[in-house]
């Protein structure tokens, strides 16, 4: 049997054959000298990688480049990037398998998406549900409803301040995390290498254990409040009842079909809504799978896409995470869980950061590349369908029906930021003006012509031609640029 590669995100007993199987996994301090990654995410992988390494029949190679350290026959999992396929086909004598780490194949997506005008999540998420038996009742949903996004749009409990749900258990640091953070301090001082954001006790899952401990209590305690709130943002509480579980999923050490069968078995079984088992299956049967399908099925050049031709770069104080110069208290907030922890839920990266990155007209790649680097579960395949299509709409609606900006108002509705923040929701000119809504009438009236034959984008077109203070609150945004808001 070949030894089996494992790239650092494919740390989990099903990229293996059998247990016991003879691995390769490779160190290379060059993927940390090619961006500037979150501190966190730096740690997170090399005490994962180290963690593995420390079982049974591995070989850690340490070596400046991937290629350095092939020496022997081997086979390895298709691999999540265009470029690491690229060096994986280019090297002799080593096996590539069909990709791992994902519920529906490559030929199922083909066959899904093969004929259609427009690729839809809704569709995907229905076909693959069927195609895997997930929540079904013979050929009929479960419930009789595909769809209960209805029942999970709450705004937040108010004056709650938290969800009335448990922590995560905690994490542990041992003596491997104490060496990568003496290797990470080592690697700053000697090697001119740089990381965003802070450093900090470890959040995520390094280890097999320790995913199915955070799984075993997320699906136990947590999961049975997800729906409800899934979209609600509180000041006080970052975690909400998310799951968490994305970094340990990235990094392999969870497959995904386990995670769904989790929660389906706690529907089925225990107190969990089916509101909450359905909403939580979307967001990997659905999402993740399309998601990743997705990468490979636009063409290289998606990942630059710029349809609404936004050109600007992004401003240091955002690149940097300086949460401290900005007085929004929405984006104060989030840019800071960013700095602090690598992590913030699906809202905040999408109604919060990407929402205001599009009404200023960001380029879509630089805020990619972002995303990428700040975030402790960020990688190559989850950036450009999320960022570069969903958040952005730099693909003009390849993969979803409209733009996802918003003003104030969505914010204060779905929150508690507004509340104690300087500026108004509703005001959109003036001091008190709220940089969302002024920013939200200001792009839609510098994409008026090229939205206007979107029949989803009508309301909020008449909205806009019914202002009669456009003038001033385009020249308000002028004003304000690329500041701090
Ligand atoms: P939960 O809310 O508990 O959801 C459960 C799981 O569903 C997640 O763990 C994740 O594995 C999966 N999931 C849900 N939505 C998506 C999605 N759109 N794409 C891929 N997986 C999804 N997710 C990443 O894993 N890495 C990223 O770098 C990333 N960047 C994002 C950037 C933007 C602009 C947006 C809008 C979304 C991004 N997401 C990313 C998706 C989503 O925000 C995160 O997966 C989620 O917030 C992780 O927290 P959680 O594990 O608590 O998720
Ligand atoms: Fe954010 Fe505007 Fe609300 Fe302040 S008023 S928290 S800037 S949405």
């Amino acid at each position: 049997m070949r030894r089996r590669w494992l790239f650092a995100d494919q740390l989990g007993p099903h990229f293996l054959d059998e247990p016991g199987q003879p691995v390769l996994l490779v160190e290379s301090k060059a993927v940390f000298r090619r961006r500037v990654f979150h501190r966190q995410k730096a740690h997170l992988v090399l005490s994962a990688l180290r963690h593995r390494a420390r079982e049974g029949n591995v070989r850690l190679v340490r070596a400046e480049t991937y290629a350095q350290a092939i020496s022997e026959p081997l086979s390895v999992c298709h691999p999540t990037s265009r470029a690491a396929r690229g060096l994986v086909r280019r090297l002799p004598d080593v096996r590539m398998l069909p990709p791992r780490g994902f519920v529906t194949s490559p030929e199922d997506f083909a066959g899904w998406a093969h004929g259609r005008d427009h690729l839809r999540l809704e569709d995907f998420y229905r076909y693959a549900r069927v195609r895997h038996d997930v929540l079904m009742d013979g050929a009929e949903p479960a419930g009789g409803r595909w769809n209960l996004d209805a029942d999970n749009r709450e705004p937040p409990p108010r004056g709650a301040g938290a969800l009335d749900v448990p922590a995560p258990p905690e994490i542990a640091e041992d003596e491997i995390d104490e060496r990568v953070r003496a290797d990470l301090d080592r690697w700053e001082r000697e090697d001119g290498i740089t990381f965003a954001g802070r450093d900090g006790p470890r959040l995520f899952p390094a280890t097999r254990e320790e995913a199915l401990a955070r799984l075993r209590h997320f699906v136990a305690h947590r999961l049975p409040a997800f729906g409800p709130y899934e979209d609600a943002m509180l000041a006080g509480d970052p975690r909400m009842a998310h799951s968490m579980l994305s970094p340990a999923i990235n990094l392999g050490l969870l497959d995904p079909l386990e995670v769904i069968e989790s929660a389906e078995r706690a529907y089925r079984t225990g107190p969990v809504p089916l509101a909450c088992a359905e909403g939580f299956v979307r967001q990997i049967l659905g999402w993740r799978d399309f998601i990743w399908h997705l990468y490979w099925h636009f063409e290289p050049e998606y990942r630059a896409v710029n349809e609404l031709h936004a050109r600007r770069e992004l401003p240091r104080w955002f690149a940097e995470l300086d949460a401290g110069a900005v007085r929004a208290r929405c984006l104060s907030d989030v840019l800071a869980g960013v700095r602090d922890r690598g992590w913030v839920h699906h809202i905040p990266r999408l109604m919060v950061l990407g929402n205001y990155a599009m009404q200023r007209g960001w380029r879509p790649g630089a805020v990619a590349d972002w995303f990428h680097r700040s975030f402790v579960d960020g990688y190559e395949w989850v950036m450009t369908a999320n960022v570069v299509g969903m958040s952005q709409y730099a693909d003009a609606g390849r993969m979803s029906t409209k733009p996802y900006a918003a003003g104030g108002a969505y914010i204060n509705r779905m929150s508690d930021y507004c509340g104690g923040c300087r500026y108004d929701p509703r005001s959109r000119t003036g001091a008190n003006a709220c940089p969302y809504t002024a920013g939200y009438w200001s792009f839609l009236a510098r994409h008026e012509q090229s939205f206007g034959d979107n029949h989803r984008m009508r309301r909020p077109l008449q909205g806009l031609r019914r202002l009669n203070d456009l003038d001033a609150v385009i020249e308000q945004e002028k004003a304000r640029g690329s500041k701090a808001p």
